[in-house]
């Protein structure tokens, strides 16, 4: 079974085609294309960019049961000290069909799978729903180390390299981003000491 066919939207798979009886299943590796993500401010990309994610639909008397899996990184700055940094991302995402609901007018929450469209609902938008899960699954914050120290809040050095001589000790993180800001604007002209 593939996908992306000719004629058919890449990243949209037609149900219809895997042509279910009740308590059947079927599995399908989808070619997905992700998107960048921007978090405060600073650029994310997906490493690979297009993963093959693994749906798996099973048919029960109830509706379609959907589940979607697949890993990708996230390649960007460290958000303490900036420094390039990438973060596995693992998805595995499950949605539901109820069955019977191919000419409901509105969907509804708990019926509808909201990447299903088109004639009778069976097209499902793989790539929405993908993106969907990617932005879901991000961890709190994305570092280069689980122990990354940051940039000191007052003069910007990158304290992973070791203490600056600043002696202030409380460091508001809010302040952290305009110490990086200083960096680059003093790191543009001479190196001030
Ligand atoms: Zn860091
Ligand atoms: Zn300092």
């Amino acid at each position: 079974m593939t996908s992306g066919r000719r004629g058919e939207p890449e990243g949209v798979v037609d149900l219809r085609r895997l042509d279910l009886a009740p308590g059947a299943g079927a599995r399908v590796d989808v070619p997905v294309a992700l998107d960048g993500i921007t978090l405060g401010g600073q650029p994310y990309a997906p490493e690979p960019p297009v993963v093959d994610a693994r749906l798996d639909v099973g048919s029960s008397g109830s509706g379609l049961g959907l589940r979607l899996r697949f890993t990708t990184a996230l390649v960007g700055p460290c958000q303490r000290c900036l420094a390039p940094s990438s973060v596995a991302i693992e998805v595995d995402a499950r949605d539901f069909q109820a069955a019977g609901r191919g000419d409901a007018d509105d969907p509804d929450e708990d019926l509808d799978c909201e990447y299903l469209a088109g004639p009778m609902r069976m097209e499902l938008d793989v790539t929405a729903w993908a993106r969907d899960a990617v932005a879901e699954a991000l961890p709190m914050a994305i570092l280069c180390r689980e122990e990354c120290a940051g940039l000191c809040a007052r003069c910007g050095a990158d304290l992973n390299a070791g203490q600056c001589d600043c002696t202030d000790d409380e460091v508001d993180p809010r302040w952290a981003a305009l110490g990086e800001l200083r960096e680059r604007l003093g790191g543009a002209g001479d190196d001030a000491s």
